[in-house]
This record gives structure tokens, sequence and C-alpha cells, in this order.
């Protein structure tokens, strides 16, 4: 009897295996796979974060979702040959600014199949994501952010401000002058209508917005927990001088995560840490091991950019930051800024790339694997623009891992596919069917050159698409084929937390 049981229980286990798709996975299904799928990736080095697969497989794909990955061959209606090329997770993106069809163009060229725009975030979001719906080569989302809520709270200022571009005088007043009890509550009615309507998280940069009290965060924070969601915040303070340090901003959202229950993950932590990047990682090590759900990024450069009118700049930037007039480069046209160019720019106002982050920082947090990659990529408002939005992730590839070998490959996939997804799962669950190479997945999946792939955009040619990245698939429908684009397609999705009526 129990020999027969365990018997049972092995088969009921090879029935369970296969019906999940799980026999394919491991290349031991002796069952031919007698389907004939959409589309299937044959003979590409398939890597997966996940699961920690690891080999030639042939990847079948139907209706959106990857069906079968199988080491036998696998019948199809369209193939892409994938020998000698790696094919893995397409990768998400969780900070990107330009939010426009030129932007998902480069970032599709750089094997982004999941662009959010979370730190600055909108104060609309059902708008945002109806601007997007049936028009975006790739997947798309966003947050309800801080800052767009505050300037239409306090400097009644109306629509999306997702671009601190656009931002007048009176706009950066209101964003330095402390809220009323009144205004507060207005703006904690307009962040949770933003979740309400699906915001994947909510977005704060309190560097920008020096009148927003602590008590204000906390209130943030608040919300955030609440709904689940993360808080994605660029620190209150960029500086290396006390008490103006990235050490004292980081400490002050690790408290209000730590008293809230929220969800932190600090943005870009290498223009926030500056030379003390190493202090600001191992701070968020640090409250990861004592059970704080606190996560971070970074895109692999040595500039910042943003906007010349914002309260970055406000007076006593030079000592703040450890730099002067000459690290500052304006994008409209490349030259390198003086006294007399920074005060009639700052009136004008417009977009700056910043060179202020040691290539010791970049490298220390590219390099560790609990710092994810976001391009924090900007919209596309001049020839200088910053070339992050267009390169970081095949600049991690090519640069960080073959060139100069700072971390493997897997690690590599796993900070731009399966921990992004995984930051936000919790809050939107579409999110755990991307980010992997899985039986059941979305089919966003990006097939690259490990041996060529490399990023072309630079601060002299920022607008050049990245090599090597050879297919790019969203939701099963390729957008680069043959490292080229293709024309006229529009499969990107919404990927939003769940609407609440
Ligand atoms: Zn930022």
């Amino acid at each position: 009897m129990i020999t027969i049981r365990i018997r049972r229980l092995a088969l009921s286990v090879a029935v369970l295996l296969v019906g999940l798709g799980l026999a394919s996975f491991l290349g031991a299904a002796p069952i031919q796979d007698s389907a004939t799928y959409d589309l299937v990736i044959s003979g590409g080095r398939v890597m997966d974060p996940e699961s920690g697969l690891d080999a030639v497989r042939n990847v079948g794909i139907s209706d959106g979702k990857i069906r079968a990955i199988s080491a036998g061959p696998l019948q199809a209606r369209q193939t892409i040959e994938a020998k000698g090329l790696v094919v893995a997770p397409g990768f998400i993106d969780l900070h990107e600014h330009g939010q426009e069809p030129r932007n998902y163009q480069f970032q599709a060229h750089d094997g982004v199949t999941t662009s959010l725009e979370l730190e600055a975030g909108t104060n609309d979001v059902t708008g945002w994501y109806a601007a997007r719906e049936g028009k975006s080569l790739i997947n798309f989302g966003v947050s309800i952010g801080h800052i767009p809520v505050r300037a239409q709270v306090v400097a009644h200022a109306q629509g999306a401000l997702g671009s601190s571009a656009t931002r007048t005088s009176d706009i950066e007043a209101a964003l330095h002058r402390e809220a009323t009890p009144d205004e507060l509550d207005q703006m904690k009615a307009l962040i949770e209508t933003g979740f309400k309507q699906g915001a994947l998280a909510e977005g704060m940069g309190i560097n920008y917005t020096p009148g927003a009290t602590r008590w204000e965060i906390v209130e943030m924070f608040r919300l955030a927990a609440k709904y689940n969601a993360p808080v994605h915040v660029h620190l209150r303070y960029a500086g290396l001088v006390e008490p103006e340090t990235g050490l004292n901003a980081i400490e002050e959202v690790i408290a209000a995560a730590a008293s809230t229950g929220a969800p932190l993950h600090v943005v870009h932590i290498t223009s926030m840490g500056l030379k003390n990047t190493p202090q600001l990682i191992a701070m968020v090590e640090g409250a990861r091991r004592r059970g704080l759900d606190v996560t971070t990024e970074c895109y692999p450069y040595t500039a910042a950019s943003t906007g010349l009118q914002t309260a970055i700049f406000d007076p006593g930037w030079q000592k703040r930051m450890g730099i002067d007039y000459k690290d500052v480069q304006w994008t409209a046209t490349g030259e390198r800024l003086t006294t007399e160019t920074f005060d009639k720019y700052r009136k004008q106002g417009g977009i700056v790339v910043i060179h202020m982050i040691p290539e010791d920082a970049a490298r220390n947090a590219v390099a560790n694997p609990i710092v994810m990659i976001g391009s924090d990529g900007m919209p596309i408002t001049g020839p200088k623009v910053h070339p992050r939005g267009q390169g970081t992730f095949s600049r991690v590839l090519g640069h960080y891992v073959r060139e100069e070998k700072a971390l493997d490959l897997m690690t590599a996939l796993r900070k731009m596919t399966l921990m992004p997804a995984q930051r936000l799962e919790k809050r939107a669950p579409v999110f755990k069917d991307k980010g992997r190479i899985r039986v059941g997945a979305d089919a966003d999946i990006t097939v690259f050159d490990p041996g060529r792939v490399i990023d072309k955009a630079t601060y002299e040619e920022p607008l050049r698409y990245s090599e090597g990245i050879q297919f790019v698939l969203v939701n099963g429908v390729p957008v680069v084929k043959d490292g080229q684009l293709v024309d006229g397609v529009f499969p990107g999705r919404a990927a939003r937390a769940p609407v609440v009526q």
C-alpha cells in the first residue's frame, strides 16, 4: 500500500509538473510538443534570474505569453534565430521621465520593454494612462507624484508637471513654501485619488520641494503604506557638507519608512551620495537586514541632469555638491556654464547636465547586487541631453559587465528585470508576470549579442541608438528585429495597479 501511495504521489507530481510547463522548462519532457506557436525564439542562451536557468533553449510564444521553454524543437508560424545570442527578460526601467514615442524608440533599442515614470510621476493618473493606451511601442506606467500634486495645491498649477523643465518661478516659490494644514489635506486627498486610479507608486522629490516639512513627508509615507505602494524618493539633500548631506537625507526617509510601514525606494543613489555613495548603500543594506522593505537604484554615468531653475541650484549649490560652473553643461548647446551664462539661463529655464559623480561611486553602485538599474532618462529637450535615457542598459551590459568585469551577466540582468518586477508586484500584480523567462509570463523579451552590446549615446552625441540589442518583443510582438526598429506597431500596455472604483 505504501509503495503504491508513493507511486501515485510521484505520478501526480509529474502530472502537475507537465501541467505547469515545468517539465519542458527542465528540458526533460519526454512528451512531444505538438503545438504550433505564434513565434519561437530558437537556440538562444536563455538566462532567467529567478530560476537561475542559463542554457540553450527554444522559447515558444502565443497570445503574448511565454508558453514553452524547451530543449527540444518547437513548431511556430514565425521563428527568430537566436544562436549565439542571450535571451533575457525584457528590461524594466523604474525611472524614465521621457514618456513620449521618441523616448520609447530609444528605450526599445536599449532593450527596455517596460518604461516607468515613478520619481516625478503625475497628478492625473487616469489621464496619463489614457494618453498612451494603444499608442505605445513599449509598456508604460506612472506614480502619483508629490511634486506635481504639491504644485497643483500650493501654486494652483494645473496640468501634469512630468518634467522639471517646465517650472515657472511661481511654482518654484510655492514649492519653497510650507503648506498650510488645509493644503496638506488637499494634497493627501489627491494622492489617495491617484492610488485609487491605479498609480504604481508614490513619487517624491524632496530636494525639489524644500518647503515640505518633515511631517509632510511622513504624512505622504502614511498614504503609501495604506495602499501598499513603494515611495520612490529623490532625497532632500545631495550634498557633501553637513547638515545638507545625502546621509542625513537618507536617514529622514528610512525613519519615515520604519515608522509608517511604507516600502521605500531611493532613486539614483549615486547622485544623492556622490563620493559618499558606499555609505548610503550601507544604510540601505542595514535597513534591509533589519527587515525593512528598502531598495535603491542607480544609472551607470558620472553626470546627473535636471532643471536649472529648480531648488537644486539655490544659492550655495557649488559648496553643497562640490562642483563649480564649469561642471554644469547646458543641454541646448552643450556649452559649459560661467557665472554670466548660469545667471542668464537660470532666469530663462532649461535642462542641464551636471558632472558631479565620481567614477568610483558609479562603479560601486552598478556592481552592487542590491542596487537596481534605472535610467533616469530625460525628455529630449535639446541636442545635448543626458545620454542615460538612450544607453543605460547597454552601457551596464557592454561597458561594466563585458569590458570592466565589474559584475557578472546574470547579476546585471537580475538588477534590470527581476528586481524591478519584485519591487512593484505587491502593489501591482501585473509585475508577477514580468521580469522572468517563465511559462505563463508576459512575452516581454530582449535578445542581445553579449559580445557586441554597447551604448553609443555620449554627452557629445546623445541621440544615438545602442548596438547589439538584436530582437525586442513586447507582449509577444517584435518591436526591434535584427537590430532595427519595427514601424507601426503599438503592443505596449499599461503597467498599472488595480483601479478602485
Ligand atoms: Zn531625481
